[in-house]
């Protein structure tokens, strides 16, 4: 009996590895006769975990000395306020710049403005003419050269993965290229987060939501250059100042323990994999495979422009959609779960995190392939 393939996009699939492991050590973890979620936070078991969930992803990622890991609470959608409440002290302008690409920049966008003189860098929310491709709004990415970053702006923000969108952006600009050097970049990564390398000379913050690819939903891991600690505005609550949060690392207040262990499970897995540079090739190939199969297909269509296809999360539509019902319900049967497409974008969308293979992803064409045949 084999698994379901999981294709949502969030909270995803987890290595079914991870998964036994922390059943096997569910109610006794290393012979303490705890639980993980029974131990006290300051004691010397989960000390050790939280501690080697560092470790492990500072090695994972390369994060240089000089940056904080934080585990923090509220998800990226907290961080839409947790980043302007703590970076807009920083400048003395109060000011900061978004790029906006699709849904999640655009809430990060709204919620900052709550905090500041907030304005918008870039936009792809208006159709375009890319490499002679009629582009629609939100499947593009606007180039780092038409970004108009404020000097004074004490970051600009950009999400480098647009979960609903399927709009990925990698090419994470220098920012004195840019002629905005004292200007950091902010990156929203949740849903691409340590299925890439991260370049930490070109972001100064990277914050990301567990459950997209890196753990359960309930811990947001934050990494930070030292320099975007210490400036946060008085109305910041304490428990998202990242000044008590690093100070402390991340036991300012009750952390949410589970999370952080199966976080570090997974942190554990993907060293076993290879790293990240290792899932990275498995990545490419497993996107590479699903884009190819849509492109050469007729019934089915994907919108990203190629230059910006997420390798994560690919929406793709079928030609005729009074098929869709069908398909959904053909493919849960098929034991290919959770394919449909956000409710703001329609049609279908695979997320094709770490945890799935390429034998998962070839179940998917393989079905898209035998439903064209019978529908088409
Ligand atoms: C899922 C997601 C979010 C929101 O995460 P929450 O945990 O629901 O707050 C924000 N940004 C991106 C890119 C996401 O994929």
């Amino acid at each position: 009996m084999t698994r379901p393939w999981n294709f949502s996009a969030g909270p995803s699939a987890l290595p079914l590895e991870v998964l036994e492991q922390a059943a096997a050590e569910m109610t006794d973890w290393h012979g303490c006769g705890m639980s993980v979620m029974e131990m006290s936070h300051r004691g010397k078991q989960f000390m050790q975990i939280r501690d080697e969930a560092e470790a492990d992803l500072r090695e994972l990622l390369g994060v240089p000395d000089d940056y904080e890991v934080m585990f923090m609470q509220g998800g990226a959608t907290a961080e839409n306020a947790i980043v302007p409440m703590n970076l807009l002290g920083r400048a003395g302008s109060g000011r900061a710049d978004y790029v906006l690409a699709g849904i999640w920049s655009n809430k990060s966008h709204k919620e900052a403005q709550r905090y500041g003189d907030i304005a918008v860098a870039a936009s792809s929310g208006e159709a375009a003419q890319i490499d002679g491709r009629q582009q629609q709004a939100w499947t593009w990415f606007p180039e780092p050269q038409t970004w108009r970053v404020r000097a004074d702006a004490a970051y600009v923000h950009v999400c480098s993965n647009e979960t609903i969108g399927g709009v990925e952006f990698a090419d994470w600009p220098d920012m004195a290229a840019l002629g905005a050097a004292d200007v950091p970049l902010v990156v929203d990564a949740s849903s691409h987060f340590l299925s890439r390398p991260i370049d930490f000379s070109k972001a100064a913050l990277v914050y990301a939501g567990a459950q997209k690819n890196a753990g359960p939903a309930g811990v947001t891991v934050v990494i930070a250059r030292r320099d975007m600690i210490g400036h946060a505005l008085p109305m910041c609550p304490s428990a998202f100042d990242y000044t008590n949060v690093a100070k402390n690392q991340s036991m300012f207040n009750t952390p949410p323990t589970y999370a952080i262990y199966i976080a570090g499970l997974v942190f554990k897995w993907i060293k076993r994999q290879g790293g990240v540079q290792a899932l990275e090739r498995a990545n490419i190939a497993k996107a590479a495979e699903l884009y190819a199969s849509l492109d050469g297909s007729q019934f089915y269509r994907a919108l990203v422009h190629p230059r910006w296809r997420s390798r994560m999360n690919a929406p793709f539509f079928l030609a005729d959609e009074s098929l869709n019902a069908d398909f959904l319900a053909e493919s849960q049967a098929a034991g290919l779960l959770q394919l449909k497409g956000h409710k703001s974008v329609g049609g279908m969308r695979a997320s094709i995190y770490n945890a799935m293979p390429l034998e998962g992803v070839r179940a998917l064409i393989n079905f898209m392939q035998d439903f064209e045949r019978r529908h088409g």
